[in-house]
């Protein structure tokens, strides 16, 4: 139904239900939308009954207008009625999981699941690929020869039952609303709104039926937020929705100006996750990795210290359980880019900067990401960062190394370096990855 007359009558008694273009008027106004107008609407848009384009002038009110704490209970409700919810019930283990927002050389995901697993937690954990200049799990592990990331939910609950750990695509049937709505948000404009981005997350989230969940919303140059405030926002929205609909959940901030750890890429970012299992990971991911895991254990009610499970190889066990039961070989070398070029330091002095965009976005071009959703990526391409800011380093010393399949792809990536890297007499103050934790 396109053209804004009412598709169906209400049962006696009940108010009429509105046109799409009253739907969309009411909130181009400013007039909260009654949950009722919210769930018909939804389940009107994936039937067919309301044309791309009103849901995408709707998309674009909501940016502008937002939505308050009842208008985003009943959409995200609505996503999550739109799909199947699973029953981890069987795994027989407390539950919980970790979203982070995304940013460059976030590989958390593939040393933190199988630690916590290691630790007596079940982690449930449905992941997304790579978009622009930040890497998608999915992408990192599909480097390693013969692993699945489509899994069925009786393969997925397989997995969790026999790693304690899975990390796997979000199936079809979960919150097929949010994949309908996030494809039209991406081609309008509409993806930045906060409650759209909570919404589309949590109703994920909570669908894959996970008992707990720690958020990691990125903060910086190479995360979608850019701001604390922006972010801090985020947190508390998601942490409510959580919350509302029995999650146990909690956010923490992190910084995302400089990537995280040295590897930016897939195969790259595999090896470095494994040699962090295996205890010799850099110190800002092994914080990171700490924090989000004793968070991660106290939500789900488990006593175990995650250090020791990295120290003593149960974690890297663990992960080596997850890769064989989704048919990867954890032995099998990883792909290798036959090209390499190197960004010296342009003077001596303390490295300052080095811009984690920047430095996605060279990932980006040497193959390692993707522009549409569509396009294939190489497992090998991707830049190691040899220095972070606070070392000291000599002029001409490589800083970073870049790799690719193609050596024609080395120009656009040192264009988009630009000024990602600044060289200083004075020692900058480097602060911690932590910023803040937002809910209980
Ligand atoms: N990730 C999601 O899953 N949804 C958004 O809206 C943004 C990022």
């Amino acid at each position: 139904m396109t053209d804004g007359a009412r598709p169906f009558a209400a049962a006696a008694g009940e108010a009429p239900v509105p046109a799409a273009v009253d739907v969309i008027r009411a909130k181009r106004d400013g007039v909260p939308l009654p949950a009722r107008d919210i769930r018909w609407v939804i389940g009107a848009y994936l039937r067919g009954e309301i044309a791309e384009e009103q849901m995408s002038a709707l998309l674009m009110a909501i940016y502008f207008r937002g939505m308050d704490a009842a208008e985003l209970r009943a959409w995200t409700g609505a996503m999550l009625d739109s799909g199947e919810r699973l029953d981890l019930g069987p795994v027989g283990l407390p539950t919980v999981d970790k979203h982070s927002t995304g940013g460059v050389g976030d590989k958390v995901s593939l040393i933190l699941a199988p630690l916590v697993a290691a630790c007596g937690a079940a982690v449930p954990q449905l992941s997304g690929r790579g978009l622009g200049h930040t890497g998608g799990t999915l992408d990192k592990l599909e480097s390693i020869p013969g692993w699945r990331a489509a899994l069925s939910n009786d393969e997925m609950l397989g997995v969790l039952r026999r790693a304690g750990c899975v990390i796997c695509a979000a199936g079809a049937g979960l919150a097929p609303a949010d994949r309908r709505l996030y494809a039209l948000r991406d081609v309008t404009g509409t993806v930045e709104s906060i409650p759209l981005i909570a919404s589309s997350i949590m109703s994920k989230k909570i669908a894959e039926g996970t008992g707990a969940l720690v958020l990691d919303v990125k903060v910086g140059s190479g995360a979608f937020m850019r701001d604390v405030a922006d972010a801090r926002l985020l947190a508390q929205t998601m942490v409510a929705l959580g919350t509302e609909y029995g999650v146990r959940t909690t956010a923490l901030l992190t910084r995302m100006d400089t990537p995280l750890g040295q590897a930016v890429g897939n195969a790259v970012e595999v090896e470095e996750s494994v040699a962090t299992l295996a205890g010799h990971g850099p110190p800002d991911l092994v914080e990171v990795v700490l924090t989000l895991a004793t968070q991660m254990l106290r939500l789900a009610g488990v006593d175990a210290d995650p250090r020791a499970a990295l120290a003593d190889g149960r974690a890297l066990a663990r992960y080596r359980d997850m890769i064989a039961a989704q048919d990867g070989d954890p032995d099998a070398p990883l792909p290798v880019a036959p090209h390499t070029r190197s960004v010296p330091a342009p003077a001596s002095g303390w490295l300052a900067r080095l811009d984690a965009r920047a430095v996605g976005n060279a990932a980006w071009r040497l193959g390692a990401g993707r522009a549409r959703k569509e396009d294939p990526v190489s497992a090998a391409a991707g830049v190691l960062c040899l220095a972070k800011p606070g070392d000291w380093v000599e002029q001409g010393q490589p800083l970073l190394e870049l790799r690719a399949d193609d050596e024609t792809r080395f120009g656009a990536a040192l264009a988009a370096l630009g000024d990602a890297i600044a060289v200083g007499a004075e020692r900058p103050a480097v602060p911690g990855p932590v910023i803040d934790q937002v809910g209980g």
